[in-house]
């Protein structure tokens, strides 16, 4: 009999997951592991605790609901706190596993766990986060195109999305007692507001993630006009709000990208249907940046050769976290993110932009903040923008958005202000 432990990362899900697939087909029975990294789990050199509790709360759903599933399908989740490098060859030990099967990571604390347990284990990982999948393209990663047009250009011309795999039907899964879900509490933590002015009331889970698809495309049919109004700000529909389930891999690229396929086949195909495969795009693009330059998504001066200074003043970035720069857009933005753990896509570009170019700070120190507080962090996503925003990543052009335009374009009524700032806005 050959056990294999597959350790779930940021890979939350029984569909469309190669590492399970794989673990399922090469070995006789699985053990099914997620360990709680002890390095997410402490505060960074601004004092920002690295894992916020919005953050945590959505993992801890979401863990739980990959933790049921398991059990429908005859298995359960084995759950540790530590370092992956020590916990998991200590439980191969313990279980006889003979190899470790994962997702692929693509930044550099994730790829140093991966390096250190492939010295001392037997280690398996695939690529399941991308909707492109890094065979399927027709340039080297270390030419890649450099601008996003160029990028997409490519792949949507030569690389084809892989058909997502469905769920095994059954697991057969080494006989062990499943852990509980630990509760935010353990972590000494809780949950700061359920703010009922937030966007939705996310929940984590796979369950939720196709839950949300159902009522964003074939409920609501919202993804026929998602074009039109994923600039917006306030309510759940505006944009797909995919991002924390993407985040945490309760849903694959490749799922909603299929859906949208058939969305297009049975309602409409047209510029928004296309516009949520363009923005899926992006999110590899950003992936494929960090695979290509490694670290320096993390530099000052990002993927730049020209060194950048930057400035740290810690009561100005303070004002900027508290949403009291006196800037109404960038304000109610900022309250929003930490009363929720969200904000939208047209409100992240726009504080970036006034804490690197008006505020003139350190752009990490911002992206930091958005790491601990956003719902749907993503490294790759949250460094590949930020570097972008901060005119030091993939960029052509150097960006700086003028908030008061920004704030006339898309919230002319001053409604989103409104809601977020408690003295009314004057228009
Ligand atoms: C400074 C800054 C930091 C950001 N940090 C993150 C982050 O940590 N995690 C994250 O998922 N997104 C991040 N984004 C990208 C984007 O703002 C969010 O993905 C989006 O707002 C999530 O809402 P949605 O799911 O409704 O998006 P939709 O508009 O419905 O888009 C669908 C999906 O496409 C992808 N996508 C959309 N826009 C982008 C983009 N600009 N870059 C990469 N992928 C994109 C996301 O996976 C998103 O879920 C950041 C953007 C900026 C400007």
């Amino acid at each position: 009999m050959s056990t294999a432990l597959l350790w779930f990362r940021n890979d939350l899900r029984l569909t469309d997951n190669l590492a399970l697939q794989a673990a399922l087909t090469q070995c006789d029975n699985i053990l099914p592991v997620y360990v709680f990294d002890e390095q997410w789990l402490v505060q960074d050199k601004y004092g920002f605790a690295r894992t916020g509790s919005f953050r945590l709360q959505f993992l801890l759903e979401s863990l739980q609901d990959l933790k049921s599933h398991l059990k429908e399908l005859g298995s359960d989740l084995l759950i540790r706190r530590g370092r992956p490098e020590q916990i998991i060859p200590a439980l191969m030990e313990e279980f006889e596993c003979s190899q470790v099967f994962c997702s692929k990571e693509y930044t550099d604390e994730e790829l140093k766990v991966e390096r250190a347990l492939a010295k001392k284990i037997k280690l398996s990982s695939f690529h399941n986060s991308t909707l492109i999948h890094p065979d399927d393209v027709v340039f080297d990663i270390e030419r890649m195109p450099e601008v996003f047009t160029a990028f997409r250009k490519k792949v949507e011309r030569y690389s084809k999305v892989r058909d997502a795999i469905p769920s095994p039907t059954s697991i057969a899964s080494v006989d062990f007692e499943g852990d509980q879900v630990p509760s935010l509490d353990d972590f000494g933590m809780e949950l700061i507001s359920n703010d009922e002015r937030g966007v939705l009331p996310f929940k984590g889970g796979a369950m939720e993630a196709w839950g949300r698809l159902d009522h964003y495309f074939w409920d609501t049919e919202c993804l026929s006009t998602y074009k039109e109004t994923r600039n917006g700000m306030i309510g759940a529909d505006y944009s797909s709000k995919f991002s924390p389930w993407l985040a945490n891999g309760c849903i694959s690229a490749r799922s909603i990208y299929q859906e949208v396929e058939k969305y297009e086949a049975e309602v409409e195909k047209n510029k928004s249907t296309y516009w949520l495969k363009f923005e899926l795009l992006w999110r590899d693009f950003f992936r494929y940046t960090a695979m290509r330059y490694g670290n320096r998504i993390f530099h000052a001066a990002g993927i730049k050769d020209q060194p950048r200074q930057w400035k740290y003043q810690p009561k100005v970035v303070r004002k900027w976290i508290e949403g009291e720069t006196g800037d109404a857009l960038v304000d109610a933005n900022m309250r929003e993110l930490k009363l929720t753990g969200f904000m939208s896509n047209r409100g992240r570009q726009n504080v970036a932009s006034y804490l690197v170019h008006r505020l003139k700070q350190d752009w990490r120190v911002g992206a930091a903040w958005f790491e601990s507080m956003l719902i749907d962090y993503d490294v790759c996503n949250n460094y590949g923008n930020w570097i972008y925003a901060a005119g030091v990543g993939n960029d052509p052009r150097d960006r700086v958005f003028n908030t008061q335009r920004q704030a006339h374009m898309y919230d002319k009524d001053g409604a989103y202000r409104n809601l977020w700032l408690s003295k009314q806005v004057k228009m």
